[in-house]
């Protein structure tokens, strides 16, 4: 894929501009560039009637016949609008030769920049492209931006504009400047608009500044469940959290999709555990930031893949911060074991075959030992097992130790929700072998139950489950 293009909003009030052409699409371009402030020259051998009227009160400039360079001097834009392409493509690179942008309508090709789609709401404006390349799908989202976006956020914008300068005065500190912003967003001001009482909204909006305190907003953490990959299995309450976020503590599992929700200029922080890394140092330095940045009055966010509160030390991390006197709250998220169930097709509980489950953890050699082998090999119960792909192995012979029977099935789940994730299934006993010769990847997470046979029939995301290789034939 190319490049793609870089969005920006000019400021043309009072810059000569040329656009190229005078009929009907020359006539549209001339007047959207007239509402943005520029000063309009039309090149053409003769105008339609709007826009030889425009040039008769002298608010546009007619310069008169067929395009020649000259034409460029001064110019800062140019919009080439002729029903000629030829003529177009020749002005186009005159104008690219001189360091012009120009806009070749309908023609991206020969066009140095793309006039966006948009939606306006006052000073307001939400500019969509495709880059050239489905200009349908870019007008497609505008319509459905149009019905979402109520009208009263012109009036928004222009109520925050006009006491823009009083708000910064009274409020220097950005974060607390931020935080009144989002007591407006979320107060009932944007309901007054709405129902046209702008005298009330504007009365509000004052009152609300002069109770605001200036001083910096307390510093806070919140635990964020980050989901299995898939961006859209975050809950509202995460995005929310997200984009009012400070500063971005987030482990290596979260998917560079779900942090592409978040707020843009937030600071981000790996603070993943390398596999076999130091867990101790590694934990010591994110309690570290986070009480450091929280302390400078920041909206931390500590986000971890599918849920801080299971397999993934959320508690620790919460009775620091309570030792610590930091504010926090937990936003829950969909964990690994339910996504991947669910993106497999793998009912966990099942009337006939699984009426308990259980989420285990075989990640440390000792965590597996320390379960119980017993329990751990009941039937009618599903597994849900969190781990390395390493343990597979020592996890399969225990199992089948401890009485649980071989042909149990299994289906073996890596990179749950995603794209790319891959389904493997097989028995109990050919486990260790089928992960292998599936060379089955981290993260990875195991469900072993009699309803791990459902995953044949009843999977829908992504491509068929894999199936047990055949074994090796014997020497003959
Ligand atoms: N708190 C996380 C679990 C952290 S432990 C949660 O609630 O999901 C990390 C383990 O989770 C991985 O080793 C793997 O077994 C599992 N895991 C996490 N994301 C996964 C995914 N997208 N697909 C499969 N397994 C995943």
């Amino acid at each position: 894929m190319s490049a793609p293009l870089f969005p920006v909003f000019l400021d043309l009030r009072d810059r000569p501009v040329l656009v190229i052409g005078g009929g009907a699409v020359a006539r549209r371009k001339a007047q959207a560039l007239l509402a943005a402030g520029a000063r309009v020259r039309v090149g053409a051998p003769a105008l339609e009637p709007e826009l030889a009227a425009l040039a008769a009160q002298q608010r546009i400039e007619h310069l008169p016949g067929r395009f020649v360079p000259d034409w460029l001097d001064g110019i800062r834009l140019v919009v080439a609008a002729t029903d000629d392409a030829a003529v177009n493509r020749a002005a186009a690179a005159a104008a690219d030769a001189r360091g012009i942008w120009t806009n070749v309508v309908d023609d991206a090709q020969a066009s140095t920049f793309q006039v966006p789609a948009r939606v306006e709401r006052g000073p307001l404006q939400i500019a969509i492209s495709s880059g050239g390349t489905a200009p349908m799908l870019a007008r497609h989202l505008r319509e459905r931006l149009e019905t979402l976006l109520d009208d009263s956020l012109g009036a928004l914008a222009t109520l925050l504009a006009r006491h823009r300068a009083r708000i910064r005065a009274r409020l220097p500190d950005l974060a607390a400047r931020r935080g009144f912003f989002e007591r407006v967003l979320e107060g009932t001001i944007p309901g007054l608009l709405r129902r046209g009482e702008h005298a009330g909204a504007e009365r509000l909006l004052l009152a609300t500044l002069d109770a605001h305190a200036p001083q910096r907003a307390q510093g806070r953490v919140a635990l964020v469940g980050a989901g299995p990959g898939d961006p859209g299995l975050l809950t509202l309450r995460a995005l929310r959290v997200l984009n009012q976020a400070d500063v971005i503590l987030h482990d290596r599992l979260v998917s560079e999709a779900v942090l592409a929700l978040a707020r843009r200029d937030a600071e981000r922080i790996a603070v993943g555990k390398a596999v076999g890394g130091d867990h101790h140092a590694t934990q010591a330095r994110i309690h570290a930031l986070m009480l450091e940045h929280a302390r400078a009055g920041r909206r931390v966010v500590r986000l971890k893949g599918g849920d801080p509160f299971v397999f993934g030390r959320g508690g620790e991390e919460l009775e620091f911060l309570r030792a610590h006197g930091i504010p926090y709250e937990v936003v829950p998220g969909v964990t690994a074991a339910l996504a991947c169930a669910a993106y497999a097709g793998v009912p966990l509980t099942h009337r006939e075959h699984a009426h308990s489950v259980r989420l285990v953890t075989a990640h440390a050699r000792d965590a597996a030992d320390a379960l119980d082998g017993r329990t751990l090999a009941q039937e009618r119960q599903t597994l849900a097992v969190y781990m390395g792909v390493t343990g597979l192995e020592t996890l399969a012979q225990r199992l089948i130790a401890h009485g649980r029977d071989p042909a149990t099935p299994f289906a073996l789940v890596e990179n749950g929700s995603l794209p790319q994730q891959r389904v493997v299934t097989g028995t109990l006993a050919d486990l260790p072998h089928t992960a292998c010769a599936h060379a089955v990847q981290a993260p990875a997470l195991l469900i072993l139950g009699e309803v791990a046979a459902l995953a044949a029939r009843l999977h829908w995301f992504g491509a068929a489950p894999l199936g047990a290789p055949p074994r090796p034939a014997a020497a003959a």
